[in-house]
């Protein structure tokens, strides 16, 4: 395997390591091969809200293995898992189920060009939607981790069609808007960034873009395949109180299997096949498997809603990790809405990607390792955002805090 790893951000390199190889996983820790435990803070990088090996969801796959493992046809779940997402983000009016984040998007991209029959797409720098070839552009996680921030392998042809401003800059995005608004397809953002650590967008930038984007009638597309049911059950739109054109969705709807969704608006919605000539189809999209994994988990959100409990002990656990970094001089700053939180070796919270670049990679590297070695496992990446299950109790919390102590000998 190139690298060692089926996805890159699950490499080490950037931070002089050697991933760890997992065997098993259960509430808030990872197990690996060599027989040591870690409390996870990335939580399959979002699906492990409730903590892994959650014994509902494994119940509901084994269940539905037992009455067979994709069809190739329809299925009431598929309907029921719709009918769930559009009560908690009633801007989905019409949902397709796809197997991926980046299906997701790349779909959103083509139904807005199709849809507009304009070809411009604006994005922004640091803002990552999967390795779709007209938003690998700029983009935030692995790309930036790896320093790949423009892939090799786009053709120029198309990625002249993507511009990439400035994440929380009205007027870099205002300037670019007015220079191509007639030939503006979509504005695709994540509202809150998980992909250059943790950004939240600012309220006025995000009405700013829903304004534009309805004045020039291009299509706003939230990527919400991190946010959703993850900073709180609406996603960051309800938390906004803003209502995207399109939506993409992944992640935690999959409850732990490979699975995308996209949707919105009915009339754009109405642009696909086989309702109109927009082509997107997927031989195991809506996999029973994936399917009941995901009505499941959302059906426990939607009855708990933990997200109030996740930012509090998300919040717990960085001031006191910022109370050690204080003591030792070391700048740190942070952030958390539900269960995402983000750090950063910095004294002010970045507001884009810049900001990100510039906080230290010496005191990140160092804190991660020390944390490995401590049995707490951090993403590997300055660019990585950090998550939190119901599994992380107050108790746990405790003894990372302790052993953050031990590190930093306070
Ligand atoms: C993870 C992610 C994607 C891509 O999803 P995959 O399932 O990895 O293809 C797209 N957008 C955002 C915001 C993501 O965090």
């Amino acid at each position: 395997m190139p690298g060692g790893v089926n996805s890159p951000v699950r490499a080490f390199g950037n931070v002089n390591s050697t991933p760890i190889f997992i065997k098993s996983a259960s509430g808030a820790y990872l197990h690996d091969v060599d027989g040591n435990d870690y409390v996870d803070f990335i939580g399959s990088w979002g699906p492990m809200i409730l903590g892994h090996s959650n014994p509902k969801i494994i119940k509901a796959i084994k269940d539905q293995a037992d009455l067979g493992t994709s069809y190739g046809a329809p299925t009431e779940a598929e309907t029921s898992i719709g009918e769930l997402i559009r009560t908690v983000m009633p801007s989905i009016e019409k949902i397709r189920m796809v197997n991926s984040g980046t299906e997701a998007t790349m779909s959103c991209i083509r139904l807005a060009r199709g849809y507009t029959g304009r070809n411009k797409i604006i994005k922004f720098t640091g803002c990552y939607h999967g390795h779709v070839d007209s938003l690998l552009i700029k983009a935030g996680s692995g790309v930036s981790t790896f320093g790949l921030p423009d892939s090799p392998g786009i053709p120029e042809e198309l990625a002249r069609h993507t511009i990439s401003v400035p994440y929380n800059d009205i007027n870099a995005f205002l300037e670019v808007f007015e220079s191509i608004k007639s030939e503006l397809a979509a504005v695709i953002i994540e509202p809150i960034a998980g992909n250059m650590g943790f950004i939240p967008g600012d309220k006025d930038f995000l009405e700013t873009l829903r304004i534009k984007t309805h004045e020039s009638g291009s299509v706003l597309i939230f990527d919400e395949v991190m946010t959703g049911f993850r900073v709180s059950l609406g996603g960051a739109q309800e938390l906004y109180g803003i209502t995207p054109d399109l939506t993409a969705l992944g992640k935690v709807i999959g409850g732990g299997l490979p699975v995308g969704a996209f949707g919105g608006k009915a009339e754009i919605m109405n642009f696909l096949a086989p309702e109109g000539p927009v082509y997107q189809a997927g031989t195991l999209s809506g996999n029973p498997l994936a399917v009941a994994a995901g009505k499941c988990l959302i059906n426990e959100l939607i009855k708990t809603n933990p997200y109030d409990e996740l930012e509090a002990n998300a919040n717990y656990l960085l001031t006191n990790i910022k109370n050690e970094m204080f003591k030792q001089e070391i700048p740190f700053s942070f952030n958390q809405i539900g269960g995402m939180f983000g750090f950063f070796f910095t004294d002010e919270f970045p507001n884009n990607f810049d900001d990100v670049s510039a906080s230290s990679d010496q005191y990140f590297e160092s804190f991660f390792k020390d944390c490995l070695n401590q049995g707490i496992y951090f993403a590997p990446s300055k660019y990585e955002a950090g998550f939190i299950s119901t599994k992380h109790t107050k108790k746990i919390l405790d003894e990372v805090i302790n052993k953050v102590k031990v590190i930093y000998g306070t």
